[in-house]
């Protein structure tokens, strides 16, 4: 039976992260059920993941203040969960659906929605950023962001979706197979993206990260070496086992100035690049010989394309093809959200889940 409702009537009180002033922190509290449009989905959330931008904002640091938060904000934004209710014009989904949460809310209207690029809406708000999110019992999303998953993939997983597709996509983006990949910083992004590249048919994928906890990460999920810059010439290194050529492609999820200038030295001529990492300010590169003389293309990568990765992310899982355990380090419940907090920050652990 499709049950149709408006408002939270009866559903009572739940418990939400809630990043409530600026400055640092965010506090658990028993808060309302959030009521719901006629377009939109409550859901109960199974799982929820914490990302670096959550990490941004409940630090409140440059990027969060300028962000265009508005406090107080429940934090979170990747998520899986079951819909409990739905608005009044949802006619495609209904209670009991399995769904995550694609976090570009796009508003339909202007040139790009128009030009099948809703991902990156002229008018994008963000789930959990620019709306109240996900770390609590229960959120609500637009019905157009809400994305039935296959029943057979798990919590830990379904809450990941989001960061794996924006990892996925940009080996898509690179048309990584038969190639020689090199893979920049091995937090969960990077981590998804060497396992994505691997299920894709990468020949050989080369981990790079200034932390060995996370070198360590990337070879359980498919890299065939790791290299630490800071104790290896990596554009040397790289040179040397490419018989000079240099890669095919380079994936960036660090953002990280030199590593990213690094890349464009080992990049082969011809060879392709997908930027997913955000530099703290603005950056420069050598146009002339790094882009222009070697025909280099850069991609950015924002997300995931409004369904495409999505369609082929879920095909891969179906198929048991990505390797994404060895990611989620750790599993807590939401209570525990200050703790995971804290362990993220001291440089430990990848992917955390929390479960509501
Ligand atoms: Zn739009």
């Amino acid at each position: 039976m499709i049950r149709k409702m408006t408002g939270s009537e009866g559903m009572g009180k739940m418990l939400a992260v809630v990043k409530k002033e600026i400055g640092i922190g965010a506090q658990l509290e028993e808060i309302e059920v959030p009521g719901i449009g006629p377009k939109d989905v409550l859901i109960k959330v199974n799982a929820a993941a914490i990302c670096g931008t959550d990490l941004h904002i409940y630090d409140w640091n440059p990027w969060a203040q300028n962000a265009g938060i508005n406090l107080p904000v429940i934090m979170g934004h990747e998520f899986c969960g079951e819909i409990v209710q739905v608005g009044d014009d949802v006619t495609d989904l209904k209670p009991g659906d399995y769904i995550a949460g694609e976090t570009h809310i796009p508003c339909g209207k202007c040139y790009q929605c128009n030009n099948g690029q809703q991902h990156i809406c002229g008018n994008l708000q963000i789930f959990g950023v620019h709306t109240n999110g996900c770390f609590a019992e229960y959120t609500k999303i637009p019905a157009a962001c809400a994305r039935k998953i296959p029943s057979a993939i798990k919590p830990e997983i379904g809450a990941v979706l989001e960061p794996l597709g924006t990892a996925l996509r940009a080996g898509l983006e690179i048309q990584v197979s038969g190639k020689v990949i090199a893979v920049i910083g091995c937090g969960p992004i990077g981590l998804f993206a060497i396992a994505s590249a691997k299920a894709m048919g990468a020949s050989y994928i080369i981990a790079i990260d200034v932390l060995d906890e996370r070198l360590k990460l990337s070879e359980t999920v498919g890299a065939n070496i790791a290299l630490n810059p800071m104790g290896t010439d990596v554009v040397a290194e790289i040179k040397k086992m490419t018989k000079g050529v240099g890669v095919d492609g380079f994936i960036d999820a660090s953002g990280s100035v030199q590593a990213i200038n690094d890349g464009f030295k080992y990049l082969r001529k011809g060879g392709e690049v997908a930027l997913i990492g955000l530099p703290s300010k603005p950056i420069s590169i050598d146009l002339g010989s790094d882009v222009v003389f070697k025909e280099a293309k850069i991609i950015g990568i924002h997300g995931r394309e409004m369904y495409k990765t999505w369609i082929k992310m879920e095909n891969m899982l179906s198929q048991g093809l990505l390797n994404l355990d060895p990611v989620i380090t750790h599993t807590m419940p939401l209570e525990k959200f200050q703790d995971a907090v804290e362990l993220l920050q001291a440089g430990h652990g990848s992917k955390i889940v929390l479960i509501p």
